[in-house]
């Protein structure tokens, strides 16, 4: 029986209305009402924020927001600030996914500054670490995800750390249908955990929990799940239906 409680995170992207949300939440909620000791968030886009964290209050399900700003007010166009995310009821960010890497000019000084804001307002980061196909083949994995972590979480105290949630995502697994081997997986977040513990002690490596993405489905869920180091996994595609979503969701428990 593993220690750390499970995390199932939906990551919708740029998909969903606000009333297709709805629908595919109260369609997750009735199909979960049994399970326990896993947490389950979703993350809709900015416009359904409101309205799914409404839907989801005094429910067992979180919700986060794909992004955030790290200033809290001012002349920003276009951008969100993480008091205007807790605001409308969510309690968790993905913070440096890879499309915002690859598309958005992210980088590990940017995501820094996005983990320590979000810790600032009590939003639990998802922070998102992987490498791209080229790294990997080139052998050059564990210095990116090595230089990822420690860019990511530069300047933070060990207690900051404790409260982050860490997700590695292989960017060649993401909404490819390739999924990493567990033995791929449980490798990669082995070398994520220790280099936690080096950086920031033991005890703080064995309380965060290190989700696994890339191409997560009802299918793979079940052993990916079940290896030592994965603690749950972050979700793209197959969050969009609700039965493979649930799926996924028990296959944690
Ligand atoms: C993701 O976007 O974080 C992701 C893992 O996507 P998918 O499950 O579709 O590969």
């Amino acid at each position: 029986m593993k220690k750390r409680i499970p995390v199932i995170a939906g990551n919708w992207k740029m998909n969903m209305t606000v009333q297709q949300g709805v629908e595919l939440v109260n369609g997750i909620f009735y199909g979960l009402r049994f399970v326990k000791d896993v947490d389950v968030i979703i993350a809709p886009p900015f416009t359904s924020l409101y309205k799914i964290s409404e839907v989801l209050r005094d429910t067992y399900i979180s919700v986060a927001a794909q992004n955030l700003h790290w200033e809290d007010k001012g002349a920003f166009t276009g951008e969100i600030s993480p008091s205007f995310i807790k605001d409308v009821g969510a309690s968790y960010v993905i913070i440096g996914h890879s499309e915002r890497r690859q598309y958005f000019g992210e980088t590990d000084e940017t995501v820094n500054k996005k983990i320590r804001a979000a810790l600032q307002h009590g939003l639990t980061p998802i922070f998102c670490v992987g490498e791209t196909l080229s790294e990997r083949e080139s052998n050059q994995y564990h210095q990116i995800l090595s230089a990822q972590i420690h860019g990511g979480l530069v300047g933070l105290s060990a207690v900051e750390v404790e409260h982050i949630i860490v997700a590695y995502e292989p960017v060649w697994a993401i909404g490819t249908g390739v999924t990493a081997s567990t033995q791929q997986a449980e490798e990669a977040h082995l070398m994520i955990r220790n280099l936690l513990a080096q950086n920031f002690g033991a005890y703080i490596a064995d309380e965060v929990r290190i989700l696994y993405g890339g191409s997560v489905n009802a299918k793979n869920a079940k052993e990916l799940l079940s290896s030592e180091n994965i603690d749950g996994a972050l979700v793209g595609g197959a969050s969009l239906k609700a039965d493979d979503f649930i799926q996924i969701i028990k296959a944690a428990t």
